[in-house]
């Protein structure tokens, strides 16, 4: 079975109103026939209504965070609710930026997993080492206990509209890309963690993005693997151009 193919914009904390209709309307000027490639940006929320009814399903809209409960005295906090509400189909959990500038636990990441499922959205889930895990052989040990802990509770039937995005800590936002075959031998150690959870034909369904200093001109070696299908992307989303570089490649 054909997995799906996913290019994702991580918009960060950038793009006023203005700024993200405009580019919005860029990617879709210039998108033409991607097939059945699936494109995803992940404006500010404060933005998502718009940028939703600017997509006109064209495109696909998630958020970048959540808070996991329904509503509450949660000052500053949106609630899964609200991101549905707003239109958004996915949410982003667990981007390294909310683990170690926010400091989110793998206990609050399992619970906002578990919120997107009850309120009808689909997660988009971020895991990857530090440069020191890295350095000290341990990847594969580390994402797999951020793997197991974020889908601790969550059925077979849920893990069908998972996406998994790996994304080394060590390469976002630093200009220092994976080498194809490291995120290739990654993806395949988080499908074997999926296989030990759920079965081979669920792991074999879940869509495993790389995420990490993606630009065009290193996006033809990285979506050339048998397990990466489609990246994350955070800085060459900004730019309509830069963004349909990658979505066009190897179509
Ligand atoms: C990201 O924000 O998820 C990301 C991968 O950023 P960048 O592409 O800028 O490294």
């Amino acid at each position: 079975m054909k997995r799906r193919e996913i290019f994702a914009g991580n918009w960060k904390m950038y793009t006023t109103l203005s700024e993200a209709l405009e580019l919005v309307k860029g990617i879709i000027d210039g998108l033409g026939n991607i097939g059945s490639r699936e494109v995803i940006v992940f404006p500010p929320a404060v933005n998502a209504r718009e940028v939703v009814k600017a997509c006109g399903g064209k495109i696909s809209v998630g958020l970048q965070n959540m808070y996991h409960e329904k509503e509450g005295a949660f000052t500053g906090e949106i609630s899964p609710v609200m991101v549905k509400d707003a239109g958004a189909r996915y949410i982003l959990i667990g981007h390294s930026e909310r683990r170690h500038v926010f400091k989110e636990s793998d206990g609050m990441i399992n619970k906002k997993v578990k919120a997107a499922y009850e309120y009808g959205l689909e997660p988009v889930l971020c895991v990857g080492e530090l440069l020191e895990e890295r350095e000290a052989g341990n990847s594969e040990i580390v994402v797999e206990a951020q793997l197991r802990a974020a889908c601790e509770g969550i059925s077979a039937e849920q893990m069908k509209k998972m996406v998994i995005a790996y994304e080394p800590v060590w390469a976002i936002g630093t200009g220092k890309v994976a080498t194809p075959e490291i995120a290739d031998s990654m993806h395949k150690s988080i499908r074997k963690v999926l296989a030990a959870l759920y079965g081979n034909d669920i792991a074999a369904m879940v869509p495993i993005l790389y995420g990490g200093s993606v630009k065009p001109d290193n996006i033809a070696g990285l979506f050339s693997p048998e397990d990466i299908d489609g990246v994350l992307v955070g800085g060459a989303s900004l730019k309509a151009k830069s963004f349909l570089d990658i979505i066009h490649v190897k179509l």
